[in-house]
């Protein structure tokens, strides 16, 4: 139950850094004699009490220039979005601080982008997407801790409703189906009766289908990062479809244990090895997505949607390369350095969607053999070592590099001495 003064109690157990943050714009708010609010999915997951760190500030006045000020006290930098009266602001530690005008949004067309006015915080509120993330806390003085709820958006957090704010929503923005399915799936809600209804009519429409497509891809990115991405494709397929994406896209049951099994693979990669990098799993959820798309399809829809150059990169990668690479991973003979040459290439992503989606035992094993046993093996010589035995600097550096490091992953040398002595025995014979 949602009691008075519950937000103040939140707001006070925020983390140190947030609530700093939180009284110094209250301090600015004063001396500026302003409104500002905290707003959208903080506000929302403050009240659920789930962990969000994204502070969203909406200052009913010039949103910008409180940012620099607020900027300049924190010591950050700030990107500013003229068109839309908004700024981020990007602290030393890389933490970010949303900063918006708040504003009055009109739609001049259909699923086009809404022209901005200046407006008070409850025409920001009625702009929003659904109730539960159209609500605001002031943070100012007087009222501080206040919640801004005009769409009773608190009853149907309580009641795990989504809704949308008007009969008009998914015309003007289509891209709220797919966050109400995402919302929906999240939370573990429901979606209202009427909002179902409009979502139905603006499929009848085909809304969804009239978006800029990077809108799309952006969308689907916010999918894939979800916790379990299969459920809100699977429920936007039942209300919706997944056409809209792309005529080739299918989701059927085996998907469900891939999605599964990739999961299971992260969660353990992590676990194994905290120390590497943080793995894209949204991409890798995504290369699979696209897995059964033929080759010159999957060039015209990433082209389509505008993904990242790195991004197609790998997912093209994986498309054009997984039946090879399962193919050679599960061949009877290989040896432990064959097996490093196969995926030591390869990004993690490429490699841990392998061991999901591979029938092959042998596959699943060996690339398990790879991350525990061979993995992290690297040589301790140096091209310095090569040049004081009187080798020449150029191509053959690498070459010796290759034979030596095939050596001590196949087991034959060990240690530094061991492949100085290699080296000095290969040199000798030649
Ligand atoms: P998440 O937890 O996924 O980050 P969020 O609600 O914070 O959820 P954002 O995409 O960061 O989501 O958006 C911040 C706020 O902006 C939302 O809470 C909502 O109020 C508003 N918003 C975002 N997208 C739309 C949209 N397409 N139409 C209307 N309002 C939107």
């Amino acid at each position: 139950m949602i009691q008075k003064g519950l937000l103040i109690k939140r707001l006070n157990s925020l983390p140190l850094e947030l609530q700093h943050i939180i009284f110094l714009s209250r301090n600015l708010a004063r001396i500026e004699k302003i409104g500002v609010y905290l707003v959208g999915g903080f506000v929302r997951d403050l009240l659920l009490g789930v962990d969000n760190f994204d502070l969203d500030i909406v200052v009913e006045k010039d949103g910008i220039e409180f940012a620099y000020k607020l900027s300049r006290i924190l010591d950050g930098t700030v990107v500013k979005h003229k068109a839309f009266g908004t700024a981020t602001i990007t602290k030393k530690n890389g933490s970010k601080i949303d900063i918006a005008t708040s504003r009055k949004e009109f739609y001049p067309a259909p699923a086009a982008l809404p022209v901005v006015n200046e407006g008070g915080i409850e025409d920001d509120l009625f702009r929003r997407d659904f109730s539960i993330n159209a609500m605001a806390c002031h943070i100012d003085f007087e009222k501080f801790g206040r919640l801004v709820d005009r769409f009773n958006g608190l009853k149907d957090l309580k009641d795990g409703r989504i809704r949308c704010l008007h009969e008009e929503s998914f015309i003007d923005d289509p891209t709220r189906i797919i966050r109400a399915v995402r919302f929906e799936q999240r939370l573990g809600f429901h979606i209202d009766k009427d909002t179902l209804r409009l979502i139905k009519q603006a499929r009848n429409l085909g809304m969804l289908e009239k978006v800029q497509k990077h809108r799309i891809r952006d969308e689907l990115i916010l999918v894939f990062k979800e916790k379990n991405p299969y459920k809100v494709l699977r429920r936007l397929k039942q209300i919706y479809n997944l056409t809209f994406i792309d005529r080739h896209i299918k989701l059927n049951r085996d998907c469900k244990k891939v999605f599964f099994n990739l999961n299971k693979a992260c969660v353990r990669f992590q676990h194994s090895f905290p120390q590497r990098r943080p793995l894209d799993i949204w991409l890798m959820y995504l290369m699979f997505f696209l897995s059964p798309i033929k080759l010159r399809f999957l060039q015209r829809i990433l082209g389509k949607y505008a993904f990242c150059c790195g991004d197609t990169k790998r997912i093209i990668s994986f498309n054009k390369e997984f039946r090879k690479i399962d193919k050679n991973l599960s061949k009877k003979k290989l040896s432990a350095a064959g097996l490093h040459s196969i995926l030591s290439p390869l990004s993690y992503e490429v490699i841990l969607l392998t061991l999901a989606l591979s029938k092959r035992q042998r596959t699943k094993q060996r690339i398990q053999d790879f991350f525990v046993k061979h993995h992290h093996k690297k040589l301790t010589i140096t091209g310095g070592d090569l040049l004081s035995l009187g080798i020449k600097p150029g191509p053959k550096f690498k070459k010796l590099f290759q034979v030596v490091l095939r050596a001590k992953i196949n087991g034959k040398i060990h240690n530094r001495e061991e492949e100085l002595g290699f080296v000095k025995k290969i040199i000798n014979k030649k």
